[in-house]
This record gives structure tokens, sequence and C-alpha cells, in this order.
């Protein structure tokens, strides 16, 4: 093929929106970048696209990365003289009913927490934008004056000539037909009867993304999905400044488009595309209108655009994009292979966000890392259970069909399971789990009592499983709870080196004797929070880690990486082999005596220590840790012994109060010692002195560790956020996360995690307090706080230690 050089730094595969944004900022960032396209830019998704740029996400970084897009999109066209169809018109999104207003209000809190404008209106004020739509059920909008829309071909070319001149060179017509691997990591991409071998291979193909993947073993979890939208001839009344405007309660969205609107919606019933996987001349292509399918939107934004029955209509298009099980897309380096780095499953917003995510794509690649923490989008978010397209495609469809729906607090997931199972399910079930789900399995959050049923009821409000985590919550407080945490991420790190590998690898000291554990973090270059571990040293060459259940892929591939080369460690996941059961509460030891000849007192058994112990006959793993601020044990059970060991518990425990407890009241009591959840308070983005977790760093001894200088150059001084804890004396308060914080009366942050601690009967939120000049405990104190939730203030008191203390009932300010 003419001009196809024979290698490229980087080769990213597809000229879709993505992969145009990825080589105009790869390119930028001075990186030798060749896209290929198998047939012409823009001929996958990206040509059929509305073109609705929306910003607002639940998490601050997404909202972020999508107003990266608006940035580009605004300025993109001056830069290089091809027009984007790019308008900052605004977007109005209305609420229909109570429920809705409410997350509607919830939603501009949470804009105002990440700094982005949203503003309430009445229906009458949403109608004077919007004059062609009748508001009789409408409650309330929300409108977001920096939303806009664009034309989703002309912003990709345009991106293109971008990266052409910033020196990218793009093929048309030329297809990747493989990939070829050398030693675990990429060497070249083939294409037709030629190699180009490059260090890097980013696939931006979207749907055709996880076939690709799958010829070299890396699992891309995305499914196809029919999305239909219609297009009629000017209306009169729709005028080229009209905001987009989104109607959740009818499942609809809008545009204006040539003095005509663009109109589609997410159906209840969505269909899925090309099961075998997506056909590969499907370029410039559409499926066929399905007005069957497509009638009960239309009726629905009758209802709302009158003028809709009486438009002519120039076309229903029906096109498949991309869809992945929680609706996110999915960017970063493959865990299985070095070098592959994914941006695909765009779940119909790939306008809005592609381009902040090539910028964050290309930022991830040239730098190594994630720019800032993108966790909700990362690839390592998927386990083994997404492995199976039967299990990626039903979880897609209900994510699909939800996309409008209520987003309730706490709320699972039904389809695609039961998957995993614990060995105790069918126990924990009969006395009354209600189970939710991650990575596939089944954990139960929370036990209904006699009479009581276990199904989640959600709202806005108090829920129904408010009292039950309220009676666990006690007995675990008072008496003894037990926990199924089978579903844990647990592994084996061995080896000769082990101890150096790991002490590298980790921010606290677990160079400590066979028989101890360490609660320590994982830091990357920048001091930033990457992992968060139980690390249990079983032999001189043998550690235990265990990590939370959503981390497994994660976690794994940050240790595997990170283990110094030339070390003699290996890691292997062993969360399969072990069940384990939490015994938790002031009458676990006696419990757990009565189970065992072994000695687990105080001095037999101390604090920070792992042994293992012969309970109700089983081998057990038992490590003297907590979550939940209790006296307690974690109970690692080979698996086959863990139903013998859980009925033992259950039986022993009878005459000490014992009570099944869930992951729900895991939280209240968690939150109340005030330890701290990845991917909520503690993340990437924060260091453990911003996150009050400066005791568990080795700072103090001369040990080298990944992270070590970023968090010596900082330290001593103030650092510019720290994490608080709020209360709220009204208990009727409901806390989410993501309520703004106002230091007297100024946005000082958002809370990254809430709910209610039931032994302080209080409402609870953690979150940083930022401030550029430095945040020390003068500064925290000295100040009122409220917190403002779905758009109201409420007094808020600060705290600086635990809110609960074994042994104490209330621990005040
Ligand atoms: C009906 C509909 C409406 C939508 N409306 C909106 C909207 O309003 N707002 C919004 O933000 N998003 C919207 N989207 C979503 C948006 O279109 C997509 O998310 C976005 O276009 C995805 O871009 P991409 O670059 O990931 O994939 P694509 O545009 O599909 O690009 C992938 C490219 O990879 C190429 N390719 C595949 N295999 C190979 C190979 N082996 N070698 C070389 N090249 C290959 C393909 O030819 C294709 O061009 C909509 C989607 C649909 C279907």
């Amino acid at each position: 093929m003419t001009g196809l050089p024979t290698q490229s730094r980087a080769v990213i595969i597809g000229g879709g929106i993505v992969g145009c944004s990825t080589a105009y900022h790869l390119a930028g960032l001075g990186w030798e970048v060749v896209l290929l396209e198998r047939h012409k830019l823009t001929s996958g998704s990206t040509f059929h696209a509305a073109g609705l740029v929306g910003q607002l996400r639940s998490s601050a970084n997404i909202t972020q990365l999508l107003g990266e897009s608006v940035k580009l999109y605004g300025r993109l066209e001056a830069e290089t003289g091809l027009a984007t169809g790019w308008k900052q018109n605004g977007g109005l999104r209305l609420a229909c009913n109570a429920e809705r207003w409410t997350e509607v209000k919830r939603q501009a809190t949470t804009a105002r927490s990440f700094g982005l404008e949203m503003h309430l209106l009445s229906p009458i004020e949403a109608q004077k934008l919007w004059p062609l739509m009748q508001v009789e059920d409408v409650v309330g909008a929300a409108f977001l004056p920096t939303d806009g829309q664009a034309s989703p071909s002309d912003i990709t070319q345009s991106l293109a000539k971008g990266a052409r001149m910033r020196g990218a060179k793009i093929f048309e017509d030329v297809e990747v037909t493989g990939i070829e691997t050398k030693a675990g990591r990429v060497a070249a991409v083939h294409v037709a009867d030629q190699r180009i071998t490059c260090e890097v291979v980013i696939v931006c193909a979207g749907q055709w993304t996880r076939d690709i993947c799958a010829t070299i073993g890396v699992n891309v979890p995305l499914v196809s999905v029919e999305h239909q939208y219609m297009i009629t001839e000017a209306i009169h009344g729709v005028t080229p400044d009209l905001p987009t405007l989104r109607d959740p309660d009818r499942l609809t969205y809008y545009k204006e488009e040539v003095g005509g609107l663009v109109m589609g919606g997410y159906e209840p019933n969505p269909i899925p595309w090309a099961l075998d996987g997506p056909p590969k001349n499907f370029n410039f292509s559409l499926l066929n209108s399905n007005w069957d399918h497509f009638t009960p939107i239309m009726e629905l934004a009758i209802g709302r655009v009158p003028a809709l029955e009486t438009a002519g209509v120039k076309t229903l298009l029906n096109g498949p994009e991309s869809f992945t099980p929680d609706g996110n897309f999915i960017l970063g380096e493959a865990p299985e292979l070095t070098g592959l780095f994914v941006g695909a499953g765009f779940n119909a917003f790939g306008i809005a966000a592609g381009g902040g995510a090539g910028k964050v794509l290309a930022e991830w690649v040239a730098g190594g890392a994630a720019p800032y923490d993108l966790w909700p989008v990362d690839i390592r978010r998927f386990g083994r259970n997404a492995g199976d397209v039967g299990w990626v495609r039903a979880r897609t469809l209900e994510a699909y069909a939800r996309h409008y729906s209520m987003a309730w607090p706490s709320e699972e997931f039904d389809s695609a399971r039961p998957l995993r199972r614990s060995a105790l399910y069918d126990r924990l079930r009969a006395a009354g789990a209600c189970f939710g789900e991650k990575m596939g399995f089944e954990r139960p959050n929370w036990f209904a009592a006699q009479g009581e049923t276990p199904r989640d009821v959600y709202t806005y409000n108090r829920p129904n499983w408010f009292a039950a985590v309220a009676r666990e919550h006690r007995a675990v407080r008072e008496a003894v709870g037990v926990f199924d945490q089978s579903s844990f991420a647990k592994f084996f790190c061995t080896g000769r080196d082990a101890e150096a590998a790991l002490s590298w690898i980790c921010a606290n000291n677990v160079a400590r004797p066979p028989g101890t554990l360490v609660y320590t973090q994982m830091l990357n270059e920048r001091g930033g929070i990457e992992g968060d571990l139980t690390v249990a040293r079983l032999a001189e060459q043998k550690y235990y880690i265990i990590t939370g259940t959503g981390f497994a892929t994660h976690d794994a591939d940050w240790i595997s990486r990170n283990i110094p080369a030339g070390m003699d460690a290996r890691l292997e996941d062993v969360t399969s082999a072990y069940a384990v059961l939490s015994l938790m509460g002031p009458r676990s030891r006696e419990v757990l005596q009565s189970l065992t000849r072994d000695d687990v007192s105080n001095a037999g058994f101390p604090f920070g220590q792992v042994r293992t112990l012969h309970v109700a006959g089983a081998p057990v793993l038992a490590l003297r840790i907590t979550y939940v601020g209790e006296l307690g044990w974690e109970l690692h059970v080979p698996t086959e012994f863990a139903a013998t060991v859980y009925d033992a518990l259950m039986a022993a425990g009878a005459a000490y109060g014992i009570a099944n407890c869930g992951y729900r009241a895991i939280e209240t009591l968690r939150l109340e010692k005030g330890y701290r959840a990845w991917g909520a308070d503690i993340g990437p983005d924060h260091t453990p002195l911003e996150a009050g977790l400066g005791w568990a760093v080795k700072l103090r001894t001369n040990k080298p560790f990944l992270g070590r200088a970023a968090l010596e150059a900082v330290r001593g001084a103030p650092p510019a956020k720290f994490l608080c804890a709020f209360t709220v004396d009204d208990p009727a308060v409901i806390l989410l996360g993501r309520e703004t914080i106002h230091r007297n009366g100024e946005r000082a942050g958002w809370l990254s995690s809430g709910g209610f601690g039931h032994t302080i009967g209080l409402p609870i939120g953690y979150g940083y307090v930022r401030h550029a000049g430095g945040v020390d405990e003068a500064y925290l104190r000295g100040a009122d706080y409220t917190l403002e939730i779905a758009t109201e203030r409420v007094p808020a008191r600060l705290h600086l230690a635990p809110l609960y203390d074994a042994g104490m009932k209330r621990v005040k300010a």
C-alpha cells in the first residue's frame, strides 16, 4: 500500500471521532502517530450520531472530561479552518414527577459541586426556552447553559485535519487485519501483506473493538444495540438557538436540525444487533427503520411536542452503536497486554465524550498513567464475569433500558443474575438475604426479618432497608455479626523477592515477620492512592493480599506491573479458593473461642496478626482486623469448609445474639469509624496525606517506595485539600455523596460518600475541603459549614476524629 510507513511509535485503529481525537491529542504531545481507517473517516457509528453534547455525569472527573470536549469544540474550527457545527445553545432537562424533581435538584447540586453551571427553572421558564413543548405535566426543569450540539462528521473531519496539522498520518481504506505481540506486549499491526511495527496500539474501532481485541486475548466488554432517532422537515417555531432537550420521563431527547427536529429515545426493550459480532463491511450503513419499535417513543414525544403529530418525517434513522454493561465507556491500557490501549464503547455519547476521551487517552499513552482518576471508565473495572458475551449482552441491554430511568441511590442491576454465588448463598437466602451484585458475585446487602420482604424498594427518602440495616448495625456494635465477604479479591504473592517487591509497591511497611498483617495503600508516582489493601505475611516468601471485590482486575494489574524487573515475585489470584466470614462485634471472641482450641485471647491473638486456626474442624486463616470498628476476625476459609464454619458460628453465636449482616451495614459502620472507601473517599487523585492516612505510610523510614518522592515533596506543607467528616443534626436529612460543602458560605468541595450512622443517630458525610492556599487544622476548624443537598443548604458539623470508637457510644466534634 502506497505511503504506509513500516513503523510508527503509535498506531490508532479506527477513524471515528474517538480515533481522530486521540490522534489529534497524541500528535500534539509530540508522538509519531499513524491512524488506520478501514473505510472512510466517520463511516462507523460517528456519521449517524444525533450530535447532542451534554456534560453532567455522576463523577466529577468524567464531567470534567466532557467539559474538555466542550472547550475543544469551542475552539477547533478557528484552529483548523474546518466547520464543526458546534453550537453552545445549552441543554434543558425536564422533571415530571416529585421523585424526578428530587433527582434533578440533586443533579443541580452535583453540577455545582463540580463547578458546572446548572439552573433550575419553572415549567413556564422552561417553555420560554423551548416554546414548542407543552408543560402541563412538568414539575420543573434544569438548564445547563454550556451544553451544546455539534455535527459529528464535521467535528471528526476537523479533528482529523488538526491531527494532520500536528504531524499525524491518517490513512483511509486500510484495514488492520491483525495485531502482533511479542513477550507480552504489542509489537506491530498487520495490514494486508504489510506490517507496521509500533510501541503502542490504540484500538478505537467502535463496535469492532471487542472482536479485534479478542484475537490477542484482550477482553473489551461491549455489544452492539440498535438506536433510533427521527429527523423531521422544518417545523414552524423551531429556531437555530433552541437548546437540546432531554425528557427522561418520556424517554426522549431532541435537538434542532435545519429548522426541524431530531428526536430520539431509549426504548425499555432494546434490540441487540450483530449477535456474532458486527460485519466488517458495515460502513456508512444503517439498519432498516423499525417503526413498530419506535411508535411508543413517538407517542410519548407527541405528548410533549404536539407539532410532531403533523410534522413531515424525513427519516427514521436506525444506527447500531456499542454499549457496555454499566453504561460507561472503556478507556485505558489492557491488563492482558502491555502497549494495547482501548477507547471504545461510547454508549451513544461518543460525540459528547470524544474530545475529552481522546485527550485523556493520549495523555495516558504518553504519560504511562491516566492523567487523573478515570476509574468509572477504566478498562480494569471489569472482571472475569465480563468475559462472556452472553453476560455482557444481558447486562448491557438492561443498562440501555435504564438510560432514562431514575438513577436511584443504591440501585442494583437485575439481569444476568445470579452468576457467582458464595458457598453460603443458599443458607443466606434462606436467612432472608437481599442480595446485591458486584463483579458478578451475589453479596448480601441486608437481611429481612420474619414478615419483611427481602427486596429493595428504591427512593430518595429513607429506604425500606433502613430498619434492617439499623438492626444489623446494632448487633455488630453490641453483640456480634457475621458478614459473608467471600467476594473479596485475594492473591498470593510468592517468591524470593516477594518482600522486596511488595515493599516497593506498598506505602506501609510490609517487611514484618510472618504472622503479621498490615493495612496499606499502593501509590502512583504522583503519590495518589492506586489501591487500598490488607497484606498478610504468611511465610518468609509468601504474602496473602486482600482487596475489594471490584478492584480484582485493577489491583492485580497494578501489582504485577510494578514488580521491579528481575525480581522473583509472582502474583496468583486465589479469590475462588477462600470464602470469607467476617465475625465482628464485642462478643466475637467468645463465639470464636467456643469453636477452637487455639488461643484467641488478646494476648494469644493480638490485633494485626494472622494465624491458621482450626474452627469447627476446618483449617481457617484468621486475620485480626476490622473495617467496622469492633473487635473481630476475618475468617478466610477454604471454600469447601465454608458451610460447616458458618453453621458452627451461627449455632455457637446464638447465645451471644449473633446476626447475619450485609454490605449496607458495613457501609454505615465504616462511616462512623472513619474508614475510607477506595473509589469514593480515596483514589489516584488523593494522597494519603490529604486523606488523613499519613499514619499508614512509611515516610519516617528511609525505605524507598513507589510514590515516596511525591509525598516528600509536599510533606510538611498544608495540603490543598483534606478529607473531613461531617454530620448534620437533623436525622431526617439524606446524604448520598456529591452534596456541596460550603465553608463560610463559599463552595469548598463535595461529599465523596454519605450515609447514616445508626450508633450516633445522625447523617454522616465525608468530603475534601479544598483551598489552594493550604488546609490545616486551624483553617478547617475555624469556620462554619453547610452542606447543599438538592439545592438546599443545611448546617453541618465538621469532625477530624472518628465519630465512633469501640467502647464509646458517641464522639462529639
Ligand atoms: C442513532 C445514534 C445516535 C447517536 N447520537 C449521539 C448523540 O447525540 N451524542 C453523542 O455524543 N453520541 C451519539 N451517538 C453515539 C456516537 O455516534 C458514538 O458513540 C461515536 O460515534 C463512537 O465513535 P467511535 O470513534 O468510538 O466509533 P466509530 O465511529 O464506529 O469508529 C470506529 C471506526 O473503526 C473502523 N474500524 C473498525 N475495524 C477496523 C479495522 N480492522 N481496521 C481499521 N479500521 C477499523 C470503522 O470503520 C470505524 O470507522 C449516537 C449513536 C447512534 C447510533
